[in-house]
């Protein structure tokens, strides 16, 4: 009999059909393996975009596609903002499958931009409200900025170019002008766009506008909210310096950390997983899934070693998260996607 579990909850695939079984006391379930160890089979991704962000589908195809991919638990975390949500969640129902409302803020740490998924299991609500408004007008006007820059190295009417890219009227991203860029043919392709003119480092990679990690996080757990540190391994940060990246965000309130954002060197992530232990800080994954075709796909990431740290959804304000819609029930495993 092949059992898995997911949100902690064991679930029985009998000959009879699935089973739910009650939720384990908690010294039980303490002795035994955790989600992540007793099972490989996840249908959980925490990390993805759509249209109201850098993504290219729709909410409402993007929940379709994770229905499709057997994903029973997925949150829609666009940047800086839940205008999908609404969309999402409506699709969710439909598909049967459980939508953590949530967002991917944009904030600094010693003048670097560092991610901060905001998983809002009460939708948004709170200071939240003020705190996305904010970034609202910080990418805005940042996105003046980095059209100026632009237009002095070789791109007349950047913010024109990046808005007709954008194809409605969200605040733009990088991406926008990095597509404006390949479009008249300054760069070859969108890695040449930020390799030359907008990665970490060069002169439209404007990061002033965004608040300090700390002040964001504080939005998230004063709204209900659960902050968890996005794709930590990417912002070329030496082992010391990402562990106080890591105490910073803690003091701060910050609870998770993504151990497995998409594609990852499995002894970096194990390395990862010691400094979650250390600081008894909990675990979440995604594939920060933007657009088809690309390496990433919804659920599609690499695997969580064997770790103590505790998945994400076993935190209490995730709790209720985990009795999920009947839809899941006839989920197919994850490990049988490509
Ligand atoms: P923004 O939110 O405007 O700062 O844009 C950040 C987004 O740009 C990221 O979420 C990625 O989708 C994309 N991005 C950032 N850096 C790179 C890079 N080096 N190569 C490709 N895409 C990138
Ligand atoms: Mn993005
Ligand atoms: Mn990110
Ligand atoms: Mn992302």
């Amino acid at each position: 009999m092949a059992s898995l579990f997911v949100f902690n909850t064991p679930i029985l695939n009998s000959p009879h059909g699935v089973m739910l079984m009650p939720l384990l006391p908690n010294a039980l379930a303490s002795v035994l393996p955790t989600a992540f160890d007793a099972d490989q089979r996840y249908s959980v991704d925490l990390h993805m975009h759509s249209t109201a962000s850098d993504g290219a589908l729709s909410p409402t195809d993007l929940v379709t596609l994770c229905a499709g991919r057997g994903l029973t638990h997925m949150a829609l975390t666009d940047h800086d903002t839940m205008e999908g949500v609404e969309e999402a969640s409506r699709a969710a129902q439909q598909a049967g499958l459980c939508l953590v409302p949530g967002c991917e803020l944009s904030t600094r740490w010693q003048g670097i931009n560092i991610h901060v998924v905001a998983l809002m299991p009460g939708g948004l609500q709170g200071p939240m409200i003020e705190g996305l408004e904010q970034q609202r007008e910080a990418r805005i006007k940042r996105a003046e900025v980095i059209a100026e820059r632009l237009e002095k190295m070789g791109l007349p009417n950047a913010l024109e170019k990046a808005r007709a890219q954008a194809g409605s009227d969200r605040p733009l991203g990088r991406p926008d002008f990095a597509r404006a860029l390949v479009a008249e043919g300054v760069v070859a392709d969108w890695a040449g766009a930020f390799k030359r003119y907008l990665g970490s480092g060069k002169k439209g990679d404007v990061k002033a506008h965004w608040p300090e990690i700390s002040e964001a996080v504080g939005w998230v757990v004063a709204s209900g909210g659960v902050a968890v540190l996005a794709h930590p391994l990417r912002y070329g940060l030496t082992r010391r310096k990402r562990g106080l990246l890591m105490d910073t965000f803690m003091e701060a309130g910050g609870q998770g950390v993504e151990l497995v954002s998409g594609q990852q060197n499995p002894d970096a992530t194990r390395d990862l997983a010691r400094q979650l232990v250390e600081r008894e800080l909990y675990a979440s994954l995604g594939s920060d899934f933007h657009f088809p075709g690309s390496h990433a796909a919804p659920g599609s990431m690499s695997p969580v070693p064997r770790t103590a740290a505790p998945p994400i959804w076993q935190h209490p304000r995730l709790a209720h998260l985990r009795d999920a819609p009947s839809g899941m029930l006839g989920a197919k495993p994850l490990n049988k996607l490509s």
